[in-house]
């Protein structure tokens, strides 16, 4: 297994229901190390050009509202196996199913306010993290 990094959002129904503190406890004791963070408000441009990908999907719309309706926080985290471990520790997309012991499980709701974002790839990890972070901010 290698060292890799990936991006996590903690998203808007989380951040604002003030629940950072808890999740970043998770995201620690599982080992991740935070690289980078930051607090901040998606522009709607900005939350469409994230989730570009999904642009022709029928929810899109309602996504990128629920994504600006508050603040959010991004963070770059690194760890053994980061990508695949985030993703399990995160719990599936619609949090009413999510296994209680996950953060969706913990703190969404539904198949769309779900409580953090992780990366699903390598290939989007990279890209992910090149939209929220400079080098400046990741290099080392
Ligand atoms: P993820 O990788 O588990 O975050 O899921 P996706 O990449 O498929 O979807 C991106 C985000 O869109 C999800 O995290 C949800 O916030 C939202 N989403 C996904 N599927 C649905 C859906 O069927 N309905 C609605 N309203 N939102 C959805």
């Amino acid at each position: 297994m290698a060292i890799e990094r990936t991006l996590t959002i903690i998203k808007p129904d989380a951040a604002g229901a003030s629940h950072i503190g808890e999740i970043i406890t998770e995201l620690e004791r599982a080992g991740f190390h935070i690289l980078a963070m930051r607090k901040m408000h998606l522009s709607r441009a900005q939350a469409e050009g994230f989730y570009a990908v999904h642009r022709d999907r029928p929810f899109f719309e309602s996504l990128v509202t629920f994504m600006t309706e508050g603040e959010i926080v991004p963070m770059a985290l690194e760890r053994e196996n980061a990508i695949s471990a985030l993703r399990e520790l995160m719990g599936p997309t619609n949090a009413s199913e999510a296994p209680a012991g996950t953060i969706r499980g913990k703190f969404g709701t539904s198949i769309e306010r779900n409580a953090i974002h992780g990366s699903d790839a390598p290939e989007t990890a990279a890209v992910e993290l090149a939209f929220f972070f400079s080098r400046l901010e990741l290099d080392r």
